[in-house]
């Protein structure tokens, strides 16, 4: 997979029936290849310049019979998306006359692309590191403009930029560590080495919050919404999702299964889940009921716990605020029925949550429990257009491993132990952060990674 001196061939468009579709060569023998298959308008086939398009037909060599009519470009290394040799044929894009090309290249000596061997190329060739690899796929597969943001920015290398600065700085802190094993004092520059832990500590700390952040961004977060039968669940389901879906009852207890739904928080997917209320039943179908609550309680980002706003909380609620606090989560009280004259001792049912009042009828305190909903997912202010600068949990797990090495070289270094044992930890946040950008990423991650990709990326 790792050769690079061959030229490989893919279909780099989905397959099924398009305008166009195109078939792509990367490496030595791709400009080869084009020139003994493609008659261009008016033209010998040895003249076509780089980065040009041309129109012309592909042409079985065997029986001169036209494939397609197409367009294509030769694109000569290393301007080009794998800095090597690039043909692409622009087909129409249909299954049969795609196929049928990319046939014919096969037949020339093209052999077919493993899953996102053209961006391994680009990565193994030193245009993009791992992390803008990376980010190619996440292009790809973004579903929201905000996750799209991000990941065009790590494409761009934004991340990649952070990483190197705090793994460069570590770099030379190693560098003089281990100067100072093999050489006496006075023979090397000063230098103040826990100054650069700190620092490092500092930046692995916000990469890895920003990584977390960025993660929510992409998977979305789960919002459980809980509280006593005939609250306003639904009802607030409905008025976060500003349209009638879920089903609004008076009856108490008639909410009996869960039900789910996606919104959008400013860009930040959130799956809000109307739980059939927790507490106690006889009823064997509430009890099937409560126990899924708790299950969504327990793996919820947040958790709404709604009070009827317009009476006293009863036992009912303190039951339920109980079972909040219990599973441990993020959580926002909401008053609703806000439009109602309001009783004001809400607040001590969960001292430990922030209040929202709202109601759900009129859609008053609704925007205003959205943004408090976001900061709480978020962890902090939601500043707009600040997308997060990673979103990828294979990093944040990488930064978390490089700082806790880190920290144990600071706390190594405090204690005044030897040079070569606070290097071990610093040298190891060094391997963590090259996995990263690509610098020390083996054969075996590699193969991961790219094996997600679809064929022709
Ligand atoms: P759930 O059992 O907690 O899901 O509660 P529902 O959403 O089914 O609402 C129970 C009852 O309270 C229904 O009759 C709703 O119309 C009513 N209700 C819900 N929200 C409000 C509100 O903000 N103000 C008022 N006045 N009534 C509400």
């Amino acid at each position: 997979m790792y050769a690079l001196d061959d030229t490989i061939v893919a279909i780099s468009t989905p397959v099924g029936q398009g305008g166009i579709g195109i078939v792509r060569l990367s490496g030595p023998e791709s400009l080869a290849i084009l020139q003994g298959l493609f008659l261009a308008d008016g033209r010998g086939p040895s003249r076509l310049a780089s980065h040009r398009l041309y129109h012309g037909h592909i042409v079985d060599p065997a029986t001169g019979r036209r494939a397609d009519e197409v367009l294509a470009v030769y694109m000569r290394a290393p301007r080009t998306y794998t800095r090597q040799d690039v043909v692409e044929i622009n087909c129409h894009g249909g299954v049969a006359a795609l196929r049928e090309v990319l046939g014919l290249c096969l037949a020339a000596g093209a052999r077919p692309a493993h899953p996102g061997e053209f961006t391994l190329r680009a990565f193994l060739n030193g245009r993009i590191d791992l992390a803008q690899a990376e980010a190619v796929l996440d292009v790809i597969n973004a579903e929201t403009s905000a996750s799209l943001r991000v990941a065009v920015e790590q494409l761009g290398g934004r991340l990649s930029g952070h990483v190197r600065d705090v793994r460069r700085r570590l770099v030379e802190a190693l560098a003089h560590l281990e100067a100072s094993i093999d050489f006496p004092e006075d023979e090397i520059p000063d230098r103040d080495v826990g100054a650069d832990l700190a620092a490092a500590a500092d930046a692995l700390c916000e990469l890895a919050r920003e990584a977390e952040r960025g993660i929510l961004y992409r998977q979305g977060a789960r919002v459980a919404i809980v509280g006593q039968p005939n609250v306003g669940k639904s009802s607030l389901l409905n008025a976060l999702l500003r349209q009638d879906r879920a089903i609004v009852t008076p009856i108490p207890g008639t909410t009996r299964d869960t039900v789910e739904e996606t919104i959008s928080l400013r860009g930040v997917p959130v799956v809000l889940t109307d739980t059939a209320g927790l507490g106690d039943s006889d009823d064997a179908i509430e009890q099937l009921g409560m126990e899924r609550s708790r299950a969504s309680l327990a793996r919820a980002d947040l958790v709404l716990l709604v009070v009827d706003g317009s009476r006293p909380p009863d036992e009912a609620d303190r039951s339920v605020a109980a079972d909040v606090a219990a599973a441990g989560r993020p959580a926002i009280l909401v008053a609703n029925k806000a439009d109602r004259p309001a009783v004001d001792r809400h607040a001590a049912v969960l001292p430990s949550a922030p209040l929202a009042r709202v109601s759900a009828l009129t859609g008053a305190g609704i925007d205003a429990l959205e943004e408090r909903m976001l900061e709480t997912i978020l962890a902090g202010p939601a500043t707009p257009g600040a997308e997060p600068l990673a979103s990828n949990p294979r990093h944040r797990d990488l930064f978390r491993r490089a700082l806790g090495h880190v920290e144990a070289a600071a706390a190594a270094l405090a204690e005044g132990l030897e040079a070569d044992l606070v290097a071990i930890d610093v040298s190891e946040a060094v391997t963590a952060l090259g996995q990263v950008t690509g610098e020390t990423a083996g054969e075996e991650l590699l193969e991961t990674i790219f094996s997600a990709y679809c064929i022709g990326k």
